[in-house]
């Protein structure tokens, strides 16, 4: 007879299970790589705070009636040099000049040559680095995966010399284990040059190394092409990952779920 015994069959099925990949959901991960910004940092809400800031105190008002034309005008530009910078397209000296130049052109009787463009520039980032405002939940998320024996390695896009005053300024930066910055891997997420010098820096074990990010193209395809479990945060779930995530979440106490 061709069919199997019912013995036989569940002889294969264990086979099978025990042959399977172990799925996302039951791996114990003991390393993870945690995006910085708008993960755990509120850099958007920072930036708004520095923005207001600059424009005062370098008098914008004398260009600019309506205020908002300016900020609207500079979060345009900066989300589209950002995506440039991460695909290695631009340098940053071009990005911190140009997220000014667009915006300052609106202002009415405004030449945004290269050296207002670069003082706008330096002034911004000044401002920016020392603001301690984070994401709900970044610090009871910290100490509850401290506590639980996790390597946290922070993996970054941003400006070495800017992270490291941000990490401080939000009271961050003592729970990682290890900083991981593009600009000493020499190349952004996602390319794969960043986290093979992740790896290399950290000694995680792939298979048991999650990657936690909220921007989809960077830290969760990235992370993909690498191989390693994603845990999207998706701060916006009116927009669903364009791709299959191993986890999704809208809040980051929600990982507690998962870690
Ligand atoms: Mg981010």
């Amino acid at each position: 007879m061709n069919c199997p015994m019912p013995d036989v069959m569940n002889i294969l099925q264990m086979q099978k299970m025990n042959n399977k990949q172990q799925s996302p959901s039951t791996i114990r991960f003991t390393d993870l790589f945690i995006d910085f910004d708008d993960t755990l940092y509120d850099t958007h809400g920072n930036a708004q705070i520095a923005l207001q800031e600059l424009f005062d105190q370098m008098e914008f008002g004398r260009w600019f009636a309506q205020p908002a034309v300016f900020f609207d005008e500079y979060w345009k530009a900066n989300i589209d040099l950002w995506t440039r910078y991460s695909r290695g397209e631009i340098t940053r000296e071009y990005l911190i000049i140009e997220r000014f130049r667009k915006p300052l052109s609106f202002g009415n009787g405004c030449d945004p040559d290269e050296d207002l463009c670069r003082a706008v520039g330096d002034k911004f980032l000044e401002l920016c680095a020392d603001k301690p405002g984070v994401v709900d939940g970044a610090h009871q998320l910290m100490e509850y995966l401290k506590a639980k024996g996790y390597k946290m390695h922070m993996c970054s896009n941003g400006f070495h010399e800017v992270q490291y005053r941000k990490l401080k300024a939000s009271r961050l930066y003592d729970f990682f284990d290890n900083i991981i910055l593009s600009e000493d891997a020499g190349s952004n997420k996602p390319s794969a040059q960043f986290f093979d010098y992740a790896f290399k820096v950290t000694n995680a074990n792939p298979a048991t190394t999650l990657m936690i990010g909220d921007n989809f193209q960077t830290d969760i395809l990235g992370a993909k092409r690498a191989g390693i479990a994603t845990a999207f945060f998706n701060r916006f779930p009116d927009y669903p990952p364009p791709e299959a995530v191993d986890f999704e979440v809208h809040s980051l106490l929600e990982l507690t779920t998962i870690l």
